[in-house]
């Protein structure tokens, strides 16, 4: 009986392990020389901020807006779509601007909890992320979780830290 519990916990500990050390990522970003420069039209424009300024505090990847100077690399913007049951749409391309699409319909007739990762999940996308677990930006279910959590940063890490 005890050698049952023992291996148990070594499994258990190494599965722990395993969820560190894994990295959800996509090898599929925005990010052009260090940033991500966007530019929009959203009405969730203090949800985006909000994500914007929190990682900008991260201090890998300078997430900022477009400018005359500077490649737009995502555009963000709100559509209306009834007829369609999905929240976002992102599109990569190889050549151009990448796109971040709200559908406002589905959005805002959903739970309201949902709302602030349905923003934030997608620009994280962008950074190269993929869906990892519970508690994280990046887990793909519907939660009111609205700031980053350990693999979120862990992953972010891997990718961008130098
Ligand atoms: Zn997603």
């Amino acid at each position: 009986m005890k050698k049952k519990i023992w291996l148990f916990l070594l499994v258990f500990l190494m599965l722990l392990n395993v969820t560190y050390w894994y990295h959800y990522v996509s090898g599929i970003d925005s990010v052009d020389e260090g940033e991500i420069r966007w530019w929009w039209y959203t009405k969730y424009s203090s949800l985006w901020w909000n994500a914007i300024y929190k990682w900008n505090t991260l201090g890998e990847i300078y997430i900022w807006p477009d400018n005359s100077q500077t490649y737009e690399d995502v555009r963000v913007s709100d559509v209306y779509y009834p007829d369609e049951t999905w929240r976002w749409e992102r599109a990569h391309w190889r050549w151009g601007t990448d796109t971040i699409k709200y559908n406002t319909y589905t959005i805002d007739n959903g739970y309201s909890w949902y709302v602030p990762k349905t923003i934030i999940h997608e620009l994280w996308h962008a950074l190269g992320l993929d869906h990892s677990y519970h508690w994280n930006i990046m887990y793909a279910y519907p939660d009111s979780q609205s700031y980053l959590w350990n693999q979120d940063e862990r992953d972010y890490d891997y990718l961008w830290w130098n």
